[in-house]
Formats: structure tokens, C-alpha cells, sequence
């Protein structure tokens, strides 16, 4: 059993200064150096999690093996650190309330009033020592989300000033990132933002012990002095943070600048030799330095916002590491694609990859981009909702039956190739009661999916609500798309790969959720080198 250590990582000044990779990076080289750790985030929104929320709102909702529907940050985690999340590293307002709420009137706190401090605080608490009580922690690092200063996250920061106090200094330790803006007209960098933002961060009882600076410029050693004076940290914990050519390159510009060695100096935790980052950055320098380039069409409806499919960017960045070969996205919008103009716009891909979604807008054009791929011999890779719309090209293109259809887009069709799963005819609620979670796929012997991952039981992660209408089954096959994965325990098709093509597969699941740094996933590593050799021919 460990004694688990915290750090907290709060951000001041502005959103979007990458507190994420900054808590993944400092992760990644506790890690290397020997130490156990994961990294949670709390989200001040009330929403109980993101699976609701449209991804224009907040990126993509990524999934976990236990079935959690979280905040996108934590595919970063998985992806540094090459370790599992689940439902415990994600933990939201709603969550918090809903818990405190269901206590309240089971009668937990009879007699009570109940209030912000402490019940809601306890229960913030007793969440974020929720994964060092398992032990299997040395250190955890927790993101509260926000800006300080903003009301939402008051509960938050109230709670690591509680915890600081009562974990002791040794155990527990504050980060605190800014943004040190650089003023052109006076050619300066600007400290006073930062000023402001740790004094309200002080003004909630909360000193940080570390700032993380992020800067276009480096910062000076005058700067470094004036933001230990004004901000009461110490000169070598104001840690520069500089604008990254890749968020991959982030964990050795913090090691240069000793962000771990200040964290375990303040938690008295050893030094040893620095963390060995060998594989990591083999990794890094075969994505710098590729040999070839291939154009990969990503269609989708949520394009104009690329986070809405962060993990699929990033699995093709870990494939095209692993391949040599810079995979350079085209973001396609599926609404602008007509079979009038999709010959003009796909002819330059080496491939085309149908995207998750929900809904019917922009969905004509995402089975027109598959009958493209289909039929001029493109490698496809369809993802959920675009593994079903290549059932849909293929009945209705292939085998001739007008109209197949989702019913999830018409509910009338007389096609319904593509159908609600039995187990959802009952649901009623949206939040959280889709088909989540890692579950078991068989794959068929002689299949390309078996070479490629070259294992005969895989696990992947889901989120839908449709599956693919096993009463078409032998039709489809019998045309040449064949299932070539299936769950053990079901028979619910998870995978179909077209016979006679060079690469088309289509998955029920997400393969991009798995794929990490040190663990590219199989099947994107195999569609980029097939596109790879499309380019080539
Ligand atoms: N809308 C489809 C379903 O619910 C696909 C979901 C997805 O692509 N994640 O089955």
C-alpha cells in the first residue's frame, strides 16, 4: 500500500494554456523516474459528464474501459502515460451534486442544513483521494478546469486549500499556470496578469508552491526575480513554459527546466537519475523528421472544430511516427460533399476515414465518401456511425436495396440494415446509457483485422446506441462485405472488412481511444502504411 502523494494543477489568466499537457508532461517524468502515477481532472461545468454536451461545445467526449464518458484531457493522460483512465479520474460539478443531493435524501446528513462547505467539499475531497486510497498511487495529479477567479470553480479551489492544509506540505503541493504575455508595442513581457491571477489564487488561501509560465519568449532572470517577489514562490519553481512545435516535445522542455526535480525537492521524494526517455523520443524524432507525406481525408460533420476528433488526430500522429510518413488531415465537412463534386474533392486523398457522430446532418455525404472509397479502391477506415454508413453504401449500392437505412435517420425504412440494439429499446434517459466501455470482439480466422492485430480476442472501447442488423448478415456477406469480428457473448458485429479491396475496414468501436505514444494502435499504424503505399503507386 502507498502513501499517496498530490499535486494540484490550477491555471490563472486565460483558458486554453494547456494545464492538461503541462499535468501529462509532469506525469510522463514522474513516471520515467521510477513513480506511479495518474492524473485526474475536475470539471466545474454541472453537466454529470460531457456525453451530452455537443463536441462544438467542449472537443470530443472520450471514453474510458469502465464505460465513463470524460473530458478529452484525459486521452491526453492515456496517451503520455500509457495507462488506463477510468470513471474516477473525471469528476464534474454535477457529479458532485448529485452525489451530496442522493445522501441528502437517503438521510445521510439528517438534521443538517447542508451546504457548499463542507458537504460539497468533503465530497470534492474524498473524489480526489479517491484514487490514492487504492494504493496503487505514489503520486496524483489533479487539474481543476477553469480559470481561477471564475465562480464555478470556487468549491474547487476551496477544497485544495483544505487538503493542502490538512495533507501537510510535504504531501501535497500547488501549481499554479499563467500566461506571461509579451506586449510587441513595448517590447516587453508582462508580468502583471500574473501578479493578479496568484493573488486571487492567495485571496482563497491558496499559495502556489510552483508557477508554470507559459511564454512566446524566454524569460529572463529580472522577469523570474519580480514573479518570485510579487507571487511568494521561489526563484527555481517559476518554471518557463515556451510556446511547443509539438505538445510531444512538452515533457523534455519541462525536464530542462527540472519542473519533477521541484515537485519531489518539495515533497521530499528522491532524486535519482534523470527518467530515461529513450522510447519517447524516438517516438518525437520519427514524427519530425518523416520521410514521405500521405493525405489522409477526414470526414465528419463537426470538422471546423478539429478537438471534436482530437484522439483520432493524435492516433494518426502516433501511426504516422510508427510509419515514417507525416499524415497530413484534410478536415472534410460531409454537409459540403455531393456525388457531383466528391470526384474532384477525394482525388487526392491516400485516405479516406468516415468519422463517429450522431444524427443526419451531413450524412448523404458520408456514404457518398464511402461508395468513393469503395469504388476507386481508396483505404477506408470507417469509425462507429462511419462503419455503419458503409453498411448502408454497401446494401444500398451493392446488394440493391433501395432506401437501407439507420433508424436512427429514418425510422421507417424498409432497410434497416443498421438498427436500434435491443438492449437501448428500453432506454428513455440520453446521459450516459449508451453501449460504453471496453467489450470483448472475436476475430475471424484469415481476416485481415487478425493480421493486422494479430491477437484472436481483442477489447475496444464503445459508445452507440445502433448496431448492425444481424438479419442482413447473410446477404451482405454473401457480396462480398464480410464481419470479421464479433462479440463471444453476443454475436453483435464489431468489425466488417470488404472483400476484394485493398484496405476497407469499418469498426463498431473506437480504435482511437487506445492508441498511445508508446503504443500506436495496430489498426491506424496498418491504414497509414496502406495509404502510404496508395501514394506511392
Ligand atoms: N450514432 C451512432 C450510434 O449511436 C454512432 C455513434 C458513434 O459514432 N459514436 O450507434
Amino acid at each position: 500500500m502507498k502513501k499517496t502523494k498530490y499535486v494540484f494543477v490550477t491555471g490563472g489568466v486565460t483558458s486554453s494554456l494547456g494545464k492538461g499537457i503541462i499535468a501529462a508532461s509532469l506525469a510522463k517524468l514522474l513516471q520515467k523516474r521510477g513513480y506511479s502515477v495518474t492524473i485526474q481532472k475536475l470539471d466545474p461545468y454541472i453537466n454529470i459528464d460531457p456525453g451530452t454536451l455537443n463536441p462544438y461545445e467542449h472537443g470530443e467526449c472520450f471514453v474510458t474501459d469502465d464505460g465513463a464518458e470524460t473530458d478529452l484531457d484525459l486521452g491526453h493522460y492515456e496517451r503520455f502515460l500509457n495507462i488506463p483512465t477510468s470513471q474516477a479520474n473525471n469528476v464534474t460539478t454535477g457529479r458532485i451534486y448529485q452525489s451530496v443531493i442522493n445522501k441528502e435524501r437517503k438521510g445521510e446528513f439528517l438534521g443538517k442544513t447542508v451546504q457548499i462547505i463542507p458537504h460539497i467539499t468533503d465530497e470534492i475531497k474524498h473524489r480526489i483521494q479517491l484514487l490514492g486510497n487504492t494504493g496503487e498511487y505514489d503520486i496524483v495529479i489533479t487539474e481543476i478546469g477553469g480559470t481561477i477567479g471564475d465562480i464555478e470553480s470556487l468549491p474547487y479551489v476551496e477544497s485544495v486549500r483544505q487538503l493542502l492544509w490538512e495533507l501537510g506540505h510535504e504531501n501535497a503541493v500547488s501549481i499554479h499556470l499563467t500566461l506571461i504575455p509579451y506586449l510587441a508595442a513595448a517590447g516587453e513581457l508582462k508580468t502583471k496578469p500574473t501578479q493578479h491571477s496568484v493573488k486571487m489564487l492567495m485571496q482563497s488561501g491558496v499559495t502556489p508552491d510552483i508557477l508554470v509560465c507559459r511564454t512566446e519568449h524566454k524569460l529572463n532572470d529580472g522577469i523570474k526575480r519580480k514573479l518570485a517577489l510579487f507571487c511568494n514562490v521561489q526563484q527555481d519553481a517559476i518554471i518557463e513554459s515556451l510556446d511547443a512545435e509539438t505538445i510531444y516535445d512538452v515533457p523534455n522542455m519541462m525536464l530542462e527546466e527540472k519542473l519533477d526535480e521541484v515537485v519531489l525537492k518539495k515533497m521530499n521524494l528522491p532524486i535519482d537519475e534523470k527518467p530515461d526517455l529513450k522510447v519517447w523520443n524516438t517516438f518525437v524524432t520519427k514524427h519530425k523528421n518523416p520521410k514521405n507525406t500521405i493525405e489522409i481525408g477526414l470526414i465528419g460533420k463537426y470538422v471546423e472544430l478539429h478537438d471534436a476528433y482530437k484522439s483520432i488526430a493524435e492516433s494518426f500522429i502516433h501511426a504516422g511516427s510508427s510509419n515514417e510518413v507525416k499524415v497530413n488531415i484534410q478536415w472534410i465537412h460531409s454537409n459540403k460533399l455531393t456525388p457531383d463534386n466528391i470526384p474532384s474533392k477525394l482525388k487526392n486523398l491516400d485516405g479516406i476515414l468516415v468519422a463517429p457522430g450522431f444524427g443526419d446532418r451531413g450524412i448523404e455525404g458520408k456514404i457518398d465518401a464511402v461508395k468513393y472509397a469503395r469504388e476507386n479502391k481508396v483505404p477506408f477506415l470507417g469509425i462507429c456511425l462511419g462503419m455503419q454508413m458503409a453498411v448502408i453504401e454497401f446494401s444500398r449500392n451493392v446488394l440493391g436495396l433501395k432506401d437501407a437505412f439507420s433508424t436512427e435517420m429514418n425510422p421507417n425504412t424498409p432497410h434497416p440494415v443498421i438498427n436500434l440494439m435491443e438492449a437501448q429499446k428500453s432506454v428513455v434517459d440520453k446521459g450516459g446509457t449508451m453501449r460504453l466501455g471496453a467489450w470483448k470482439c472475436q476475430l475471424a480466422e484469415g481476416s485481415k483485422v487478425k493480421s493486422i492485430y494479430k491477437k484472436e480476442i481483442i477489447e475496444e472501447r464503445h459508445r452507440h446506441r445502433y448496431e448492425f442488423n444481424n438479419e442482413y448478415l447473410d446477404q451482405i456477406e454473401k457480396a462480398g462485405l464480410i464481419a470479421t469480428g464479433k462479440n463471444p457473448d453476443t454475436n453483435l458485429v464489431e468489425i466488417i472488412e470488404l472483400k476484394d479491396h485493398p484496405w476497407f475496414v469499418g469498426v463498431q468501436y473506437h480504435p482511437e481511444y487506445k492508441s498511445t505514444v508508446l503504443s500506436p494502435h495496430p489498426l491506424f499504424v496498418d491504414f497509414v502504411k496502406a495509404a502510404l503505399e496508395h501514394s506511392l503507386k
